[in-house]
């Protein structure tokens, strides 16, 4: 049955900013009015299939009853509370458990309220913790294709070339690039693939504060899988010019890639870890900065004797209370089992995908399926032709990409990868 239009398309085609969007040429918007487990319902009453986890975060798929009660019961005692001179038990029982799950020695933990200002959270505990130790680093060492949000210290270290750095000349403190890494997850380790960044580190260390990148995924920046001793490599380098290393897990905690923390399958800890995304389970907003007491004690012995950064939202009970309930579900250790059977599956289908004419080359890894493309897709055209066949899949440029909730069964599964095919074929 034919349900009757709510939401008011037409306005939101002449008012409304979508991410990355014209407002000269608007493309089409797809009404959702409700999505539960791993299906998005639109207002038409047709159901998808997710593939996309709403940008790597809903995890554990939408409106999951375990999240949904701890937000309520939250609601009920108090949405939010000013972290200044405040503290409260969601707060602290968060921390202690991201203190307890993340990479040895990370143990003192900055919230913060989206991806990008816990990454200039990061730059910023970097650029104090030299300052505090009398030496001037203003410098940061990054990899090209990478993705660190969109405000500006996190789009000074994001690929210059997908951000349009050249549009904001000026205002974009220019960084240091590295070629990024070619060696794929599967692929034999290549000891050159390391030389380009071991000789920019080498030439400007006395310059630089920290190295910071993505662990094993490159995301927004290209959808890349690269090899784990590339990243042992990058610590063993920064533990010897002693430059801080930033790992930006924001899309890849918290299982995606098969592990707890993405660092984990190259066995390394960073100085600083940047956590969001799933961190709520896609419930809301929420990030976090974790360094080590060591780091955190140098930065407060500094001029400033305080890290100068405290965000109005920051700790907000709401969004702590519903990213424990996400943890708790994550403690159970399920997704461990449901990544790897996602992952098998996506090694038996993609190889069908990559024969296809348009197709360059399939990757996966954990519950991340990648179709890279020769030429870049028709938006327009591809979504409606995912949104016929049943299922939400959002391309970008050469890329088209799945991370589906970690609870997508099997036959979910090869809808998403069938409608590829079927797609591509076409
Ligand atoms: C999405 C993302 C960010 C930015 O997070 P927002 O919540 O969008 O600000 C930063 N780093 C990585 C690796 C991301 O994937």
């Amino acid at each position: 049955m034919q349900k009757k239009n709510i939401v008011d398309i037409a306005f939101d085609q002449r008012h409304i900013w979508h991410p990355y969007t014209s407002t000269i040429t608007p493309l089409p918007c797809y009404p959702v009015t409700s999505a539960n487990g791993v299906y998005l319902t639109l207002e038409d009453g047709t159901q998808l299939i997710d593939g996309m986890s709403s940008w790597w975060s809903a995890i554990h798929g939408y409106s999951h009853p375990k999240l949904t009660a701890a937000a309520k019961a939250q609601l009920d005692k108090m949405s939010h509370v000013m972290f200044g001179g405040i503290t409260h038990q969601p707060a602290v029982e968060l921390c202690k458990k991201l203190v307890a799950i993340t990479p040895e020695g990370l143990d003192t933990v900055f919230l913060a309220d989206s991806g990008s200002v816990a990454v200039e959270v990061a730059l910023k505990m970097a650029l104090q913790y030299w300052h505090a130790k009398g030496e001037s680093r203003a410098k940061f060492l990054t990899l090209r294709h990478g993705y660190h949000g969109d405000t500006f210290a996190a789009m000074s270290v994001t690929d210059p070339d997908n951000s349009m750095h050249s549009l904001y000349k000026g205002f974009v403190p220019e960084h240091i690039f590295a070629d990024s890494p070619q060696c794929g997850f599967w692929d034999e380790w290549n000891e050159d693939d390391i030389s380009d960044f071991a000789n920019k580190l080498a030439q400007h260390h006395q310059q630089i504060a920290a190295v910071i990148l993505e662990p094993i995924v490159q995301g927004a920046g290209g959808m890349r899988l690269y090899h784990p001793t590339y990243l042992r490599r990058i610590r063993k380098l920064c533990d010897d010019y002693g430059v801080l290393l930033i790992a930006d897990e924001i899309a890849v905690g918290f299982g995606r890639t098969g592990k707890l923390f993405a660092c984990e399958h190259a066995n390394i800890s960073p100085d600083i870890m940047c956590v969001g995304k799933a961190l709520t389970g896609g419930y809301m907003t929420l990030s976090a900065t974790i360094t080590h007491k060591k780091i955190a004690d140098t930065i407060c012995s500094g001029d400033a004797g305080c890290f100068m950064h405290g965000p109005t939202f920051m700790g907000n009970p709401l969004a702590c209370a519903v990213a424990n309930a996400n943890l708790e579900i994550l403690e159970q250790n399920l997704w461990q089992q449901q990544v790897s059977d996602i992952e098998k599956q996506l090694a038996c289908e993609l190889p069908a995908i990559a024969a296809l004419k348009k197709v360059k080359q399939v990757r996966w890894l954990g519950a991340i399926g990648v179709v890279e493309l020769h030429q870049p897709v028709n938006m327009a055209q591809i979504q409606q032709a995912f949104v016929n066949a049943g299922v939400w899949i959002r391309p970008f440029g050469r890329l088209i990409y799945i991370m589906p909730p970690y609870i997508i069964t099997p036959t979910q599964l090869s809808c998403l990868t069938q409608a590829i095919y079927k797609i591509l074929n076409a």
